[in-house]
């Protein structure tokens, strides 16, 4: 038997969402990112939805989030100023491969 092993790319891939257009379920205040010195969020989100764009500011989408809190625990400035779960049916369907 082969076991075929899956990249994070391919596993996340499989997911389906389905984005609240109109509601961002996690916001950011970019003044408070823009002065927070170890932007944790860039390195935590484990779907790279943070970035820094060329003028050194973060940068976020959150389609794509899998809604694992986990830069709301990290963001130690409190630069992310809302963080809830998207509304019934929105957000993301996790599919196994
Ligand atoms: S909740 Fe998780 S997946 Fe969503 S933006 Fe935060 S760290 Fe990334």
């Amino acid at each position: 038997m082969t076991v075929k092993r899956q990249g994070v790319d391919e596993l996340l891939g499989l997911d389906k969402f389905t984005i609240d257009e109109e509601n961002a379920h996690i916001r950011l205040n970019k003044e408070i990112c823009a002065n927070c010195k170890d932007k944790p969020c860039l390195v935590v989100c484990p779907a790279k939805l943070y970035k820094l764009n060329d003028n050194g500011e973060v940068s976020f989408d959150y389609a794509g989030c899998l809604e694992c809190g986990t830069c709301r625990i990290m963001c130690k400035d409190k630069g992310i100023v809302l963080w809830k779960y998207p509304a019934g049916t929105l957000g993301v369907a996790f599919r196994c491969g």
